[in-house]
């Protein structure tokens, strides 16, 4: 996509700024995609099977024209407003990110979430099928398939999320912002819709289960501590109102 295109692409009214901020990611899934710029780059640039498949060299030479005429735009229009991007990140600036990632990764709520997305592989290690279980549920309607399928695409999701949580919340305290929405609760409220998606495919899962029920108990169970743990920490992330996806509550 060349720089013009992308440029009247951006303006169009139709898109929600930011929707693509707090969203989960899974554009087949998703209600909005009409509205989400993010989505029409990657369905124009995509389009074709070939430059859609992730292993196709040509997938990275799109990616990377994308960032570099991306890269431009935001040069210039930070060039509008008087600031040079090459000396917005100084030595101090690299130290204190470096300090600020092992402080994420040693967070509490961050090894948790790490944590669960390794006893979920650990579960599905040699149980990809189970094609028993998958046959009982599809005589009462139930497709286990989609179930396995929700907890594989939150799997590292909810980890990523939460720890982007985390470090906004580090970055929000430091520069003593107390918006109301910030962008920490954001990042938390969809971690939380995960585990809640998550949580209810695992129920899904422990109905048809033969082999194994115990695993599956344990693994809601540490899903449900993390959850709360991540409600308490962000007290207000529920409440956040995620642009296209939420509505705001008139009478809250
Ligand atoms: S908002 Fe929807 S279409 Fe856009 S990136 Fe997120 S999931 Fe995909």
């Amino acid at each position: 996509m060349n720089r013009d295109r992308l440029e009247r692409l951006a303006a169009e009214k139709r898109f929600i700024p930011g929707i693509y901020n707090y969203c989960d990611r899974w554009c087949e899934h998703c209600p909005q995609t009409s509205r989400c710029l993010n989505f029409s780059i990657s369905e124009e640039e995509f389009s074709d099977p070939e430059a859609r498949d992730i292993r196709n060299e040509a997938f990275w030479n799109k990616l990377s024209g994308i960032l570099a005429e991306t890269l431009e735009l935001l040069r210039e229009s930070a060039k509008k407003w008087g600031i040079e991007l090459e000396t917005l990140v100084s030595m101090d600036d690299i130290e204190n990110i470096k300090t600020k990632d092992v402080a994420v990764e040693k967070h509490l709520l961050c090894r948790a979430a790490k944590r669960y997305s390794e006893l979920v592989e650990d579960w599905f290690r040699g149980r990809e099928t189970l094609l028993f279980e998958t046959a009982a549920a599809a005589r009462e309607g139930v497709n286990l398939e989609e179930a396995f399928e929700v907890i594989r695409w939150y799997q590292y999701f909810i980890c990523a999320k939460v720890m982007r949580a985390v470090r906004g919340r580090i970055e929000e305290e430091e520069e003593r912002c107390d918006e109301f929405a910030s962008d920490s609760d954001g990042s938390a409220k969809i971690a939380l819709i995960a585990m809640d998606r998550s949580i209810a495919a695992w129920a899904v899962i422990r109905h048809y289960i033969t082999d194994g029920a115990k695993g599956v108990i344990d693994v809601i169970a540490f899903l449900d501590g993390l959850r709360q743990a991540v409600e308490k920490a962000f007290s207000s992330a529920r409440s956040f109102i995620r642009p296209g996806f939420d509505k705001i509550d008139l009478n809250g």
